[in-house]
């Protein structure tokens, strides 16, 4: 098969790409560079069955004649990461929601099925632990950055079921939750590539608010693997996936743990959410996806322990620390 990924040079696009080219398919990349990085891609480039243009998913022409040479589409490219987020919201909005459209409507065009890569964050402020995927969305004000990023990501879920009832393009949503592993930046504030670097250094490990705060992380192998099967799964056309792990940690364990792996010193300090991103801001306490459909469709279990997770960030970071200047791994 031939796929198309939107995205394709980020850190979940660049994993794709690798199990996709695994199970002997060809992979077209678009990516912009805006979020991603050519590195990431670098030890794929000269395969003969795979491709890279670096452009913006906003250039239609370009982005209907890979389509057209596509057999499936995989929509990566999006704003990430909190800190952006909070900090560009003008740009994740647009992004979000804009360069989605025009996925579906070209493909739509084209009769192309199209997997649309959302979030977990569209759960918002929800207390109805585990998050199944028919359950309610809760926001909080407009006026606070982050719900930003949630209602743009639900309205490009609102609109890829809406292009498969209304039009019949064969469509499949995934929720990723928070998703880890080498190639991550820390530069847009995600937490584990941030806490491993912080901890090779010796620097501070920065906790935000008080440390009690509780996420389920998975290994973006295990994510990508289940981003591809979904694809080849007649049944979950038109339908919303959870795509995670359930081993719950709270920040500051994470943190103590990945200093032990890491074998640091560093000190582990609190930092204010005010501090962090902004005034007012708004975290969640819990995220843990339930898994049953995921697992109906697929049979998907993550096969990777945290510890796994950990290790591997340990090692690429390592190896990054070690190929470049100090200074430069800092800003990377
Ligand atoms: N976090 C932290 N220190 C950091 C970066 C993040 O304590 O240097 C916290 C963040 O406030 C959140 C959790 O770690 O509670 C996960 O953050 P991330 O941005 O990785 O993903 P989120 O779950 O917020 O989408």
């Amino acid at each position: 098969m031939k796929y198309f990924l939107t995205g394709g040079a980020g850190f979940v696009g660049s994993h794709l790409s690798e199990h996709l080219l695994s199970l002997g398919h060809s992979v077209t990349v678009l990516d912009d560079l805006s979020t991603g990085a050519i590195s990431n891609i670098t030890h794929l480039k000269g395969r003969r069955d795979f491709q890279y243009v670096i452009d913006t998913v906003a250039n239609k022409a370009l982005l209907a004649e890979m389509v057209d040479a596509a057999d499936i589409v995989f929509h990566l490219a999006a704003a990430v990461g909190v800190k952006l987020i909070v900090e560009s919201p003008v740009r994740t909005i647009e992004t979000n929601v804009k360069l989605t459209e025009l996925v579906l409507e070209v493909a739509n065009k084209k009769n192309r099925p199209v997997f649309v890569a959302s979030t977990s964050e569209v759960y918002g402020k929800s207390a109805a632990i585990p998050f199944r995927e028919d359950g309610d969305l809760v926001m909080g004000a407009t006026s606070k950055g982050r719900w930003s990023y949630a209602c743009s990501k639900a309205l490009d879920e609102f609109l890829a079921i809406a292009y498969w009832k209304e039009r019949g393009l064969p469509v499949v949503v995934a929720r990723l939750f928070n998703t880890v592993g080498p190639r991550q930046t820390g530069r847009y504030g995600m937490v584990v590539p941030t806490l491993v670097r912080q901890a090779l250094a010796g620097e501070p490990m920065t906790v935000y608010g008080d440390g009690t705060q509780r996420r389920c992380f998975t290994h973006v192998k295990d994510s990508v693997r289940a981003q591809a099967a979904l694809m080849q799964c007649p049944a979950a056309v038109g339908q919303v996936f959870n795509i995670g792990s359930q081993n719950e940690i709270s920040i500051m364990g994470l943190a103590e743990r990945i200093k032990e792996l890491a074998g640091s010193s560093s000190p582990i300090k609190l930092v204010p959410y005010s501090e962090a991103y902004e005034e007012g801001f708004e975290d969640m306490a819990r995220r843990v996806p339930d898994l049953t459909r995921v697992h109906a469709a697929i049979g998907y279990e993550p096969k990777y322990t945290l510890d796994d997770i950990i290790r591997d960030v340990i090692s690429y970071e390592r190896g990054l620390s070690a190929a470049q200047p100090a200074a430069e791994a800092s800003r990377a």
